[in-house]
């Protein structure tokens, strides 16, 4: 039944300089981390990949997590678990409770932080969350036996619709860089199961800074996994700078130029969705405007 069919190679480097090397002879090969989307995909094994897997399990250098007093740095390969575990003292509470509402224990387990942020077409909660942190990715590139590296501010690796923006080059992506100030409040709403229900899902992280009664530095992102990944600079300037509470009507126009701005951008998004992310913005903010009146 399986004649025929042959098991891709398998290249399994242990530092980078072995992955670069590898890269140089088979840059069409695939690159393996936690495996949890590529072995999700219909065809994924036994196939006859071209120019075989890159297995990155055995890159120590890619599962450190390290920290100074201004960023906690995280290899590429440091697992969701491993990164709720160890981070518990450092990690701003939306990438904590990001990585604690990620599907089960088993599958937090298998999925690293550079495969989540690397899937090809779908966007979930961790892109969402390290874009509003203002997290930057180490990026480096292979090409013609030379590497370059590069920051790239996570918000900046999609296009509009989420999917990754990598280029055509052999590129892996070795450690995310998260800056340790952050606004004191801090949010993120997944609705519907990503997986099961990508297209009726919606998943909206914001962070802001309150002084006194003044709203400031606003980064918000929503995104619609498989249709679009969102951050509205003029919402997060308008808001900047807001005095709370925000009247409730304004409220309900900031929610709809959101809604507008989406529609002009994001013709794939349904009707459920849109109001679904309209709600949600509307919450945040109602719910900014109950802390400031209770202070
Ligand atoms: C049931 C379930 C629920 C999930 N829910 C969520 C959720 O709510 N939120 C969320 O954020 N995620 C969620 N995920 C995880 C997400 O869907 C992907 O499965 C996962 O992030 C992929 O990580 P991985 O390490 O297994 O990567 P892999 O499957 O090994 O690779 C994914 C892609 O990234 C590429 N790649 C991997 N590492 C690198 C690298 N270092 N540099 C360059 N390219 C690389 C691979 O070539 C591949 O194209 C869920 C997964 C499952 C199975």
């Amino acid at each position: 039944m399986y004649e025929g069919i042959r098991s891709p190679v398998i290249h399994a480097p242990k530092t980078l300089s072995e992955f670069a090397a590898i890269a140089w002879r088979y840059p069409q090969a695939t690159i393996w981390a936690g495996g949890s989307y590529l072995m999700s995909q219909s065809e994924y094994y036994p196939s006859e990949i071209k120019d075989g897997i890159i297995d990155l399990g055995g890159m120590e250098e890619l599962k450190k997590i390290t920290r100074n007093d201004r960023f906690v740095e995280i290899g590429s390969m440091v697992t969701a678990s491993q990164l709720l575990s160890a981070g518990k003292l450092v990690l701003p509470d939306i990438l904590q409770e990001t990585l604690r509402t990620l599907a089960s224990q088993i599958v937090r387990r298998q999925v690293t932080i550079g495969g989540s942020l690397c899937v090809p077409d779908v966007r979930l909660s961790l892109s969402t969350t390290l874009a509003v942190l203002d997290a930057m990715a180490e990026i480096k590139y292979y090409q013609g036996g030379k590497v370059s590296t590069h920051w790239i501010p996570i918000s900046k690796l999609y296009d509009r619709e989420g999917k990754l923006l990598l280029g055509e080059q052999k590129a892996l992506l070795t450690r995310i860089r998260i800056g340790l100030e952050y606004g004191d409040y801090q949010k993120i709403v997944t609705v519907e199961d990503p997986i099961r229900s990508t297209d009726e899902c919606v998943i909206v992280a914001f962070q802001a800074k309150r002084s006194q009664n003044s709203l400031n530095k606003v980064q918000f992102c929503i995104t619609f996994p498989s249709k679009a990944f969102h951050i509205s600079k003029d919402l997060e300037s308008k808001l900047s700078g807001m005095t709370l509470p925000i009247h409730p009507e304004r409220v309900n126009t900031l929610s709809y130029e959101l809604v507008t701005e989406l529609t002009k951008m994001h013709s794939a998004i349904s009707d459920l969705q849109l109001e679904r992310g309209r709600r949600i913005f509307e919450s945040f903010l109602h719910e900014l405007n109950a802390k400031s009146l209770s202070q």
